[in-house]
């Protein structure tokens, strides 16, 4: 079985401090490609992540200002995501989150839109961050398209959510989330996206799926996600990899990415 955690914040302090365990732990469970988003606005942080990247066969980046960070995003910033758009393979983590509110509603609003205009003339698909605020997020859409091979990063809405996303061509990924007890619209959300749109993360070093409860979440655990997943949907879990390997490599490994980790 062969994975891809499509999201996993490896340089994160939490990860960072021991990269060589979390490779090779990641290796053993079968995951062979990792893409780690830089956040922004530092643009020292997206050097060192595709200095990362070029120095480890597997790992691929995406880029862009979260919305947590959207009222000190700069555009010193976007300008150098553009500029590194061939070394990218998504513009995000990009979106609106309305449950932290860590930057006002309109900036992160104005900061989303710009990214999806950069992305598209970047020919970028992006992978959007999105709580608590689908029916701004999905408004925006319709006015700033985003490419195919778009990705929803750690899916938390519902089964009539995810429909629209897929309706816009979208890739939905799930993570540790779907396997909590409460969970129980995001899980059906889980059980309705079909098998060639459905993508696996961790989000690591957040949200260990259950049977980690606790612990720093790393990208091995992809694989509870994945088994989880296959459980809920009633899939074969070597057949549901696979499909989610192919989705993986379609939105996201296609454009240069192709190694894995060795
Ligand atoms: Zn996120
Ligand atoms: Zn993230």
């Amino acid at each position: 079985m062969k994975l891809h955690d499509t999201h996993a914040h490896l340089l994160f302090p939490a990860l960072a401090d021991r990269l060589e365990q979390v490779l090779d732990n990641a290796r053993r469970a079968g995951v062979l490609r990792i893409t780690v988003p830089a956040l922004g606005p530092d643009p020292a942080e997206l050097a060192r992540t595709l200095d990362f990247a070029a120095r480890t066969p597997g790992i691929t980046v995406i880029a862009g200002v979260h919305p947590h960070h959207a009222s000190t995003s700069t555009q010193v910033f976007l300008d150098a995501v553009s500029a590194s758009a061939d070394r990218l393979v998504a513009w995000g983590e990009i979106g609106l989150d309305f449950h932290y509110d860590f930057s006002p509603r309109d900036v992160q609003a104005a900061v989303f839109a710009e990214q999806l205009d950069r992305a598209r003339t970047a020919g970028l698909p992006v992978a959007l961050h999105v709580r608590e605020a689908h029916d701004e997020t999905l408004a925006l859409l319709r006015e700033h398209p985003a490419s195919q091979g778009s990705i929803v990063h750690c899916f938390t809405g519902d089964a009539k959510t995810a429909e629209k996303y897929l309706d816009l061509g979208f890739f939905i990924s799930f993570s540790g989330i779907v396997t909590f007890p409460k969970a129980l619209e995001v899980q059906e959300a889980a059980r309705m996206v079909p098998a060639d749109r459905l993508l696996v993360e961790t989000d690591a070093p957040y949200l260990a799926p259950r049977t980690h409860r606790g612990r720093t979440c790393e990208p091995a655990y992809v694989l509870d996600t994945l088994l989880a997943l296959a459980e809920l949907r009633g899939d074969e879990p070597g057949a549901l990899a696979a499909a989610a390997w192919d989705n993986g490599h379609r939105a996201l490994a296609a454009r240069g990415g192709g190694l894995e980790l060795t």
